[in-house]
């Protein structure tokens, strides 16, 4: 049985649109009644957008849902998803607590709500019927001001029986003008011994060198290896994996063909850079995980060993996975096959 890890998923991209539609529908929200037939709220929220902004507006109309009150309603049918239709035995969850508070607080009172929906997130996602080891990534936000990223790392220390790692999104070209503030940040994290990934290199717009040292793991970063392939060698130095997410870059317009891929899963295996194939926004895509490893299978990207050497990477890059470098198939291996050696015997007898 393949069981498989999922390290880059966003809470607000990962509410597939049939439940989302159904969630306007129960709760006869402007948008229920603006997308009476599924088909047309479908191709509405899943068509690809011309730019990252573009995309990235839609995880505002999610977030506006996604509150203390309902976050276990969209959870539930998240884990249950995964369980049934992913086979996940692993997800890390990224999401900016701050953007699930209520706006009309103030600042000060949205900082301290995160926790709470931190340990909403964190409950929700402990579903006994769907067993999944999750955990949670919370995201500093581009176009969030200095002292609410601050307070989302000082969370993250707080709430480790919950939170894993930090990550900073809210689209990459924004991180220029205070990429200073981003580096103190991260190395704030680092000091505290948190983990960190972060969107970067996703777009030719998001490449900042200063900011790689301080990453485990780097969101999506296929910039490096398509533009910045001098960059490789040091990825591999300091054991950096790439979280690719082949279906955001046709909905983005950053690739235009998937098979643009190809360049950078080739160079990364050459140059020893671990990649794990991830979704990033599985619902909004309407793209399971096991269909983005059979994307890349069938259009030649990458060949069933390579698959392979990527999902093994995933859980030696988990942040919380809690048996090492093993995958669950080396754990399952004596229980779903007992009666091998048995069954050999009677054989050769
Ligand atoms: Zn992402």
């Amino acid at each position: 049985m393949a069981l498989y890890a999922e390290l880059h998923r966003h809470l607000g991209g990962s509410v597939v649109p049939r439940v989302l539609w159904r969630y306007f529908q129960r709760h006869s929200t402007n948008l229920g009644q603006k997308f009476p037939e599924y088909q047309e709220f479908e191709e509405f929220y899943t068509k690809p957008r011309n730019t990252l902004d573009e995309y990235l507006e839609l995880h505002t109309l999610v977030e506006s849902v996604q509150s203390v009150e309902t976050l276990p309603y969209f959870i539930y049918r998240l884990m249950r998803g995964a369980y049934i239709f992913e086979n996940l035995a692993y997800l890390e969850l990224r999401y900016t607590p701050y953007l699930r508070t209520p706006d009309h607080l103030s600042q000060s009172e949205r900082i301290d709500q995160m926790a709470e929906i931190v340990a909403v997130v964190g409950k929700a996602s402990r579903v006994p019927e769907y067993p999944i080891v999750t955990s949670q990534i919370l995201c500093m936000h581009s176009r969030l001001p200095y002292e609410v990223n601050k307070a989302i790392v000082n969370l993250a220390v707080q709430s480790r029986d919950y939170v894993c790692a930090i990550d900073v999104a809210g689209g990459d070209t924004h991180y220029k003008e205070r990429l200073d503030e981003f580096i103190a940040l991260y190395d704030y994290a680092r000091s505290l011994n948190l983990n960190t990934t972060g969107h970067l290199y996703e777009t030719t717009d998001g490449c900042y060198p200063e900011l790689l040292p301080y990453l485990m793991r780097i969101g999506h970063g296929i910039q490096i290896p398509l533009s910045h392939p001098e960059l490789l060698s040091e990825l591999a130095r300091r054991n950096q994996c790439l979280e690719v997410c082949p279906t955001t870059y046709l909905k983005t317009g950053t690739l235009e063909d998937l098979r643009q891929l190809k360049i950078v899963f080739d160079r990364c295996f050459d140059a020893g850079v671990d990649i794990a194939i991830c979704t990033d926004n599985a619902g909004l895509h309407n793209v399971r995980l096991p269909f983005e490893y059979e994307n890349l299978l069938t259009q030649d990207i990458i060949d069933f060993q390579q698959l392979k050497a990527c999902q093994n990477a995933a859980f030696r890059h988990a942040f919380a996975w809690p048996y090492g470098s093993q995958p669950p198939a080396s754990l399952l291996h004596g229980l779903l096959q007992p009666e091998a050696p048995a069954l050999a015997e009677s054989v050769s007898n």
